[in-house]
């Protein structure tokens, strides 16, 4: 497809002016999203940035006449390469749809386009005495399109669901070029099919989002942090399954373990207790009454199992620190293969203790956090990325890990998608019917295929999707 490159540019440029259009050489940052840590880098033959929901809707009409293939692109935050053009075709960044066509504080909602990031949207709600729950980590990069895309969730999805819990409408651009709305504004709409949810989560494989109706909620009064410290996995995952059978439900309930404490302990912003192998990061909130009367009930659910619960003076503080994991437990060994996978609740402990298993088996050192109460784990081994064979001990661990969180009857893309990396893994969770139904509703939408084809497959083995690219970890 790339010797089409300049007259496709040329038609892109009367499209959407000649600014607009840059080309993809092998050092665009078009060709990767956050996948790169895993050297995973595609090639695109043209980057199209439209101003307007028209102009999206103007370009994905011409790829799909032109038979080409059209890659949506928000942040490029994601970590599964989905934005990541791995068989040309034209990227499509949402950059440039930054308006907020509307926000109404008091009916508690908000309308930002596709390209407005993640912190502006929790911002705005913020200042207008309001709040927007969904908080996924790269907050300051990632689009709220690339959140409805990918379903993003984040530490207070525990109470407050993810991004698709707060989107009451999506305006979209569907094949062949056609641009619809989908819901609105109303709290109840049971009219016809649930299409919205479809596109929710669909990674860019269904449509292209072009603005997103958000339902807001009033500000907590109160928020209160909690750290608990346990002496290990046991008494750990109990005590989640106490907070919940005692009717609590925190903004946040994440978790570390053993191994990721060892790792990042040295940047906690306090003192960690002797003895500590599990570490609970609690949030509550609500009304002043509300949050001290959780506070209590949690420390009793608790009873006597923590070595220690400690309220930290700066709470902002506290996060910072559980953001920085990702690059403190990279750093061990020079790189990790991380894979966001969720077990139910009560089978979480079996899952983190059969994943170390499954590490050691192959000879490598693992460690696990996430979003416990989600039953959420980032489930990490560390690796030298210049050993081959780690490299291919960590794929071998991978393929384990996916079999065990089927037959423990979890899922093996909890909050990060599907993308390119976790091509054909759907397969081994869904029946077969179910499936065949995934791809049938995929050629409904997209019949011609040009909507980021190679992403979120259900059957096609990654080795496949991603076919000749790297997928490494980078040092
Ligand atoms: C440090 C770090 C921490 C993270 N923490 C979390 C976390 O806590 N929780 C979590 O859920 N995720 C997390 N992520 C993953 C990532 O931030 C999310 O998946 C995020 O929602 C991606 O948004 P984006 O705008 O960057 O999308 P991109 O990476 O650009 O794209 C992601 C996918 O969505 C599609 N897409 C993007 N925009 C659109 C659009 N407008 N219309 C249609 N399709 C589109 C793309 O084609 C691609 O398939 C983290 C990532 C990093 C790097």
């Amino acid at each position: 497809m790339a010797r089409f490159a300049p007259a496709m540019r040329g038609e892109l440029e009367r499209l959407i002016g000649a600014e607009h259009v840059l080309g993809a050489p092998a050092d665009s940052p078009y060709n990767a999203d956050s996948a790169r840590r895993r050297g995973l880098v595609g090639r695109a033959d043209a980057v199209a940035l439209p101003g307007s929901a028209d102009e999206v809707a103007a370009v994905v009409r011409w790829c799909y006449a032109n038979d080409v293939a059209i890659v949506p692109r928000g942040g490029g935050t994601g970590v599964l390469g989905g934005a990541v053009p791995s068989d040309g075709g034209v990227v499509l960044s949402l950059e440039r749809l930054r308006g907020i066509r509307e926000l109404e504080p008091t009916l508690w909602r908000i309308y930002p386009e596709a390209g407005v990031s993640t912190r502006d949207v929790q911002r705005l709600a913020r200042e207008n005495g309001l709040f927007f729950g969904p908080d996924p980590g790269a907050a300051e990069q990632s689009q709220i399109g690339g959140n409805v895309a990918t379903n993003a969730g984040g530490p207070h999805a525990f109470k407050h669901g993810v991004t698709g819990a707060w989107v009451t409408g999506l305006e979209v651009v569907l094949a062949p070029g056609e641009l619809v709305q989908i819901g609105g504004w109303g709290r109840k709409d049971v009219a016809g099919y649930d299409l919205k949810s479809l596109l929710i989560g669909s990674e860019g494989t269904l449509g292209v989002i072009t603005a997103v109706r958000l339902r807001l909620l009033p500000a907590p009064e109160a928020e209160l942090t909690l750290v608990v410290f346990l002496p290990d996995r046991a008494s750990g995952c109990a005590a989640m399954l106490d907070v919940l059978a005692a009717g609590i439900e925190p903004a946040a309930l994440d978790f570390l373990d053993a191994q990721t404490l060892a790792l990042v302990r040295g940047a906690y912003p306090g003192d960690v207790p002797e003895g500590a192998g599990f570490v609970l990061l609690i949030e509550l909130d609500g009304s002043r009454g509300e949050v001290e009367r959780e506070r209590a009930e949690l420390v009793e659910a608790l009873g006597g199992a923590p070595l220690a619960i400690e309220q930290p003076r700066d709470a902002a503080a506290l996060w910072r620190w559980r953001d920085g994991f990702n690059g403190v437990v990279s750093g061990a060994r020079g790189a990790k293969v991380s894979e966001d996978v969720a077990f139910p609740l009560e089978r979480l402990r079996e899952g983190l203790e059969r994943f170390e298993r499954i590490a050691v088996s192959h000879g490598l050192s693992s460690c696990g956090w996430g979003h416990g109460g989600d039953g959420n784990v980032h489930a990490t081994v560390l690796v030298d990325p210049s050993d081959v064979a780690e490299l291919d001990a960590a794929d071998a661990v991978g393929a384990e890990l996916f079999e065990l969180v089927a037959e423990l009857g979890g899922s093996i893309a909890a909050e990060h998608g599907v993308g390119l990396l976790k091509g054909g893994l759907l397969a081994a969770q869904w029946d077969a019917r179910t499936v065949q139904l995934h791809e049938q509703i995929k050629r409904a939408f997209d019949p011609k295929g040009l909507l980021n084809p190679g992403k979120k497959l259900a059957r096609t083995a990654a080795r496949d999707a991603t076919r000749q690219l790297p997928t490494r970890p980078a040092s």
